[in-house]
């Protein structure tokens, strides 16, 4: 009885369609329909109603090596969801439980039930699996913890401040009582940083005098500095870190979408700071940290309910709003984690 439904079902696929050379545009996705596959024992068919979209997938459009292989012409977009199951060939799960998986981005998405995560209604929102609660919250939460290693006192930065993983780094910084500096793009975009997200500061590094408004929100130096971007916004950040500062190398942004000009001179000023100021830098790709923070669902979903962390999505509606909304996201078009929503739960 599944095979019949699996194959009668019509899913709409994003697809990997050209390699850009330059800024990512819509020409490089193209959509297809697929036949779904047969539910083999141990899988289950979900419906995907709200779909993440996230920078690592530009880093995925190079064809060069990285912490995840490149994408080929051709192949579906991958990505994290929050789904329903509609059947299920396992008995851990029944048609209707809501699941966090990686879906992809389209219409439905045949995965191992061992996979998925159930999304449970008592801790949050199911928006809240692919925000706080999952892949997102838990960047910021480990990365800021295992490596950041911040102390109350403490100044902590963090760069896309604004953003998904940033805006939750620095609220969890503040309740670690830490004093806490984002950089975002924008008067807007900053004023929204302190007044939604409590920090103390947030700077814009697009505004003449960056360097110099950084420093001045940051009078005891940087302890902690999480690296979302690179680039420029790093530069303007290493003078001002302290003595045995540690920083969290998240992300770099900067460089994902086209080519940063490098200056040549930049990594050996980088490597002084290193050396002058014995600062401790550390690259991380989330499942790196997973085993470390076995407390972090229970942890966040009670700051979630608290009021103590709050979660913003930029939210896009419509199954063709997916390529639009990561672009857009990729520019910082939007405040908070981006999201399309493609279909309602039933
Ligand atoms: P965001 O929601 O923060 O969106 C990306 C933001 O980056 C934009 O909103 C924009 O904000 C900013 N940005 C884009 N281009 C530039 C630029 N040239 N200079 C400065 N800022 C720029 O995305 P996420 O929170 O999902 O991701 C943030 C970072 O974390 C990324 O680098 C990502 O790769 C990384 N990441 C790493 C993971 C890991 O396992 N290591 C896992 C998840 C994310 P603005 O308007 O302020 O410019």
């Amino acid at each position: 009885m599944t095979n019949v439904l699996t194959n009668t079902l019509k899913n709409r696929q994003y697809v990997f369609a050209a390699r850009p050379e330059d800024e990512a545009t819509a020409g490089c996705f193209g959509q297809v329909e697929t036949v779904l596959p047969a539910l083999k024992p141990g899988q289950i068919l979900c419906r995907n109603l709200w779909l993440s979209v996230d920078p690592y997938l530009r880093l995925k459009m190079h064809d060069r090596e990285s912490y995840t292989p490149p994408l080929q012409i051709g192949e579906a977009i991958p990505g994290n969801s929050v789904a329903q199951v509609v059947t299920s060939a396992d008995p851990a799960f029944e048609a209707g439980d809501m699941v966090a998986i990686s879906g992809g981005w389209q219409e439905y998405a045949v995965v191992r039930a061992a996979h998925a995560k159930r999304v449970d209604p008592a801790l949050s929102r199911p928006q809240s699996w692919l925000g706080a609660l999952g892949m997102t919250g838990f960047t910021a939460y480990g990365g800021l913890l295992s490596i950041g290693q911040p102390k109350a006192g403490e100044t902590v930065v963090v760069s896309a401040a604004a953003g998904a993983v940033g805006s939750l780094v620095g609220q969890i910084a503040r309740q670690l009582g830490c004093r806490v500096v984002g950089i975002a793009g924008g008067p807007e975009k900053c004023a929204r940083v302190v007044a939604d997200f409590g920090f103390d500061a947030c700077v814009d590094y697009r505004a003449e005098g960056f360097a110099g408004a950084l420093a001045a929100a940051c009078p005891k130096g940087v302890d902690v500095y999480f690296e979302n971007v690179g680039g420029k916004v790093a530069a303007a950040v290493m003078p001002l870190l302290n003595m045995f500062a540690r920083i969290p190398v998240c992300g770099l942004i900067s460089q994902y979408d086209g080519q940063s000009g490098t200056d040549p001179k930049a990594l050996e000023e980088f490597m002084r700071w290193v050396l002058v100021r014995r600062l401790t830098l550390r690259g991380f790709i989330v499942y790196d940290l997973y085993q470390n923070h076995p407390e972090f669902t229970d942890t966040m979903a009670g700051w979630l309910r608290s009021g103590a962390i709050r979660e913003e999505f930029n939210l896009h509606s419509g199954f063709d709003q997916v390529v639009p909304a990561f672009l857009g996201m990729l520019k910082g078009a939007g405040f908070g984690k981006t999201l399309v929503q493609i279909a309602e739960p039933v």
